[in-house]
């Protein structure tokens, strides 16, 4: 028999984060720990409101499986019991943690997948003026990211990205605009981003409007993000993007997201794993997807005021093991 804790936890952040959608000071996780046999898995993941998740509702979720959890039910038969989202994910990782428990090693070692020393991870600026973006950008370089994620919304697009590019002229820059374009002017800002030698643009358009995006020829890869959660959004992607985000609170773990990832790669489509808000605990359970990624862009408990202990080691744009 297995014994299930299911609880919240805030983790304020030392820097507010601001995107597109909103301004953060903390993030909220959820934790499932599921003890057998004396050993014990822990996941964790991040309730996102835009997609219709909450804190309450993701431990309803997972409260509602519990006497089920508790019978020893599988990863496997957990992918029909709740759906894909941010419940699903906490509940996955912790049966993979067990599942190494038992094995006594890691779930890198389980997937016949070997740690590198260090892995790159983008690092994120969120939005403020040219200016201080600019200056958040050098002082990252300085102290040796060499991937920065620059987050966007509608307004001074240009005015931003010159400025940054301008700072840090041979950082590798990713744009992430989170759904805050239309339709209307989007391959221009694309041809000037390619000038300025973006390396990529994370979803600029809403999810709805995905179909605008088939209409030029992209001067750079175009990455789904908020369009792409399983499997099943890859069909209406094609044609769209040429890269996928993938994320374990949209897949519902990394039992989905391995499956996506494969999929993924045989459509053709470029992959780049990212985090949401979080501790080092949801990042250790991406980890063995994140080694074949184009971009991986971890730094979520780089955010964090205090990570969880042990957390991962990271320094500036890097995480080492
Ligand atoms: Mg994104």
């Amino acid at each position: 028999m297995r014994t299930i804790k299911c609880y919240s936890q805030g983790f304020p952040l030392h820097t507010p984060f601001v995107i597109a959608r909103g301004i953060r000071s903390e993030a909220r996780v959820v934790v499932v720990e599921i003890t057998e046999s004396g050993l014990s898995g822990i996941g964790e993941c991040t309730p996102y409101p835009r997609y219709g998740e909450s804190e309450q509702t993701v431990l309803e979720q997972i409260e509602s499986i519990i006497p089920a959890l508790e019978q020893g039910v599988s990863r496997e038969q957990l992918q029909t019991l709740l759906p894909a989202g941010a419940a699903r994910n906490a509940v996955d990782s912790a049966l993979w943690s067990l599942e190494a428990a038992k094995a006594g090693t890691s779930v890198a070692s389980l997937l016949a997948v070997s740690l590198p020393s260090q892995l790159d991870t983008a690092q994120t600026i969120s939005i403020d003026s040219p200016e201080q973006m600019a200056t958040a950008a050098t002082r990252l370089w300085e102290k040796g990211a060499s991937l920065l994620k620059i987050k966007l919304d509608n307004y001074q697009v240009i005015e931003r990205m010159t400025a940054i590019r301008r700072a840090v002229p041979e950082a590798t820059l990713i744009v992430d605009a989170n759904e805050s374009w239309q339709p209307e002017g989007l391959e221009e800002r694309c041809q000037r981003l390619a000038e300025l030698n973006v390396a990529m643009l994370e979803q600029p358009l809403p999810a709805q409007q995905d179909e605008a995006l088939a209409l030029f020829t992209h001067p750079l890869p175009i990455c789904a993000d908020e369009s792409c959660h399983t499997r099943a959004s890859l069909h209406s992607l094609i044609g769209c993007y040429e890269m996928v985000n993938i994320k374990l609170d949209k897949t519902g773990g990394l039992t989905e997201a391995l499956l996506l990832a494969r999929a993924a790669r045989e459509q053709g489509f470029t992959i780049m794993v990212g985090c949401m808000l979080c501790s080092s605990r949801a990042i250790n359970a991406v980890l063995p997807l994140a080694l074949s990624a184009r971009f991986a862009d971890l730094d979520g408990p780089t955010w964090l005021l205090k990570d969880v202990q042990p957390g991962l080691a990271f320094s500036c744009g890097r995480l080492s093991f």
